[in-house]
């Protein structure tokens, strides 16, 4: 394939192709306009700019009794800059994420299956302006070799990543989740078979029978990322005679998620490449209330990106700077302003700036994490390294999987390989209330004991396995103490593990 056949109407890159109007009108008001109305956002910021330290306090209550902040309640947050105060903040974070989650992160690897792409967004290295960027669309069989490298690791959630382009369609995104739940590997102990549980989607925007087919092929998280939701910033960086230049189809593409029965999604910006980055704070929070609105149903996870830099992108970090204090305190105000919603920070930020935002409330980790295509499967042959013209843009945080895993433990942080709430139902409607009452953060404690049991046992090296089994032990003992009746059945379940059965969850 070259490059001229991206721009080939025959193969179905002309937006007014993709988009369909009526499957973004009908979630909009008929008066016209959308949900992220800018103006009032900015003037929120602007009339909340200098905020009392009482109203401040009070708003930290809202959030630990695990209600979504109003607009104003968030705007007001992002003002305080008093340190004191900040710090009662991340402190509340943190308290918010314990209660709702835990003590535990759970981690994911992405899997980067196309670098294909019809758009031409300006700070991408996948931009079909790029052509320095050396392209690369997996094929089935080697989505499953990719998979089999990733389960090697200890993989067991994969985040599959698709550039939009006609040979990525629905279609092929079905087939790659089938070839990725096809991945088996032997375990260490005779007869012991590992696997992806659990495979989520990040991809363009979909029609909702499209949306339907990924659904069917057993999709997780559906994850797109609105990159900003400054109107006039969306139309600078999305060129307008691209897919991704219009604006509502990316903006409604979860609503019509839920129309096609996934009910668990995954909303982001990318940090960086506008200035006003309280704006994309308040911004996500006014788009996590309108899901809550439309289907009752908030987002599973924030993700906040920030850019860096990409092959053949003229934008640099230094146009709109983002210092990692602001983007600490960002994540910590996502953390309270929707206290239910899951927060992932990934390797493309630096091991430093990932462990301040563990003491805010971050719920979610990448490690071992490749980003060019085929990675993995290079990476045990010998043959990887982080090319800029080969990836999306480049890591800040390189670990393996076993390292970040057991830096964590040394922090006391337990590491959750767990997949049980898709695999028992509890998405959508039905974890909103198990999160928002803690109740899914039991399940999250003991089932991320379970889930490291197994991981320890199969991946662990012996030295990790020892800095790491003290938080295992720590953990089993909260258990016995927080839920004495219910222990004796998840001492049961963790016996039968450590005897060589898998997957065993609640
Ligand atoms: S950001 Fe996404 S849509 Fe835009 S060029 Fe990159 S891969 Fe394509």
């Amino acid at each position: 394939m070259n490059d001229t056949d991206f721009a080939c109407p025959r193969t179905g890159s002309d937006p007014s192709r993709i988009i369909k109007r009526d499957q973004i009108a009908r979630y909009l008001p008929a008066s016209g306009g959308d949900f992220i109305d800018d103006e009032a956002i900015r003037r929120g910021l602007a009339d909340n700019a200098r905020p009392d330290k009482q109203r401040i306090r009070d708003i930290l209550q809202k959030s630990l009794a695990i209600q979504t902040l109003a607009p104003d309640e968030t705007a007001a947050l992002l003002a305080v800059d008093d340190p004191d105060l900040l710090a009662e903040m991340m402190d509340t974070a943190a308290k918010v994420k314990r209660f709702v989650y835990d003590n535990r992160i759970v981690t994911f690897a992405p899997m980067y299956i196309s670098s294909y792409c019809i758009n031409r967004c300006k700070y991408c290295g996948f931009s079909l302006d790029n052509k320095k960027e050396r392209r690369r669309c997996l094929a089935m069989p080697e989505i499953t070799r990719e998979a089999e490298a990733m389960v090697r690791r200890g993989h067991k959630r994969c985040m599959a990543v698709f550039g939009e382009h006609p040979l990525t369609g629905a279609r092929f995104i079905s087939d790659s989740l089938a070839a990725i739940y096809e991945a088996k590997v032997p375990g260490r102990r005779p007869g012991a078979v590992n696997n992806i549980r659990r495979v989520n989607v990040n991809a363009a925007p979909m029609s909702v029978e499209d949306l339907k087919i990924v659904h069917e092929a057993g999709i997780g998280t559906f994850q797109v990322f609105q990159e900003t939701y400054d109107h006039v910033a969306y139309r600078a960086l999305h060129p307008a005679n691209t897919v991704k230049g219009d604006y509502g189809w990316r903006l409604t593409c979860f609503h019509r998620a839920f129309d096609a029965g996934i009910d668990d999604v995954g909303l982001g910006v990318l940090f960086g490449i506008q200035p006003d980055w309280k704006f994309e704070v308040a911004a996500l929070v006014a788009h996590a209330r309108e899901l809550e609105r439309f289907s009752g149903i908030g987002p599973h996870t924030f993700s906040v990106p920030r850019m860096h830099a990409a092959s053949g992108s003229a934008m640099t970090t230094a146009e709109n700077p983002f210092s990692d204090d602001d983007f600490v305190k960002a994540v910590t105000v996502l953390r309270l302003s929707v206290p239910y919603t899951g927060l992932i920070v990934t390797a493309r930020e630096s091991k430093a700036l990932r462990d301040r935002c563990l003491a805010c409330g971050i719920t979610q980790m990448d490690a071992g994490t490749r980003i060019d295509i085929g990675g993995y499967s290079a990476d045990e042959a010998g043959t990887a390294g982080q090319d800029i013209d080969a990836q999306q843009f480049m890591l800040g945080d390189s670990r393996s999987l076993e390292q970040m895993v057991t830096d964590l433990a040394r922090q006391g942080v337990i590491t959750s390989f767990c997949t049980a709430g898709y695999r028992c139902g509890r998405t959508g409607g039905c974890i909103m209330d198990a999160l928002k009452t803690g109740k899914e953060g039991t399940f999250c404690k003991i089932n991320a004991v379970l889930t490291f049991r197994e991981w320890l046992d199969d991946f662990a090296s012996p030295e990790s396995a020892a800095a790491c089994e003290p938080v295992l032990e720590k953990e089993l003992a909260e258990i016995a103490e927080q839920f004495p009746k219910f222990f004796p059945q998840v001492k049961a379940r963790y016996d039968r593990i450590c005897a060589g059965e898998r997957d065993l969850y609640f």
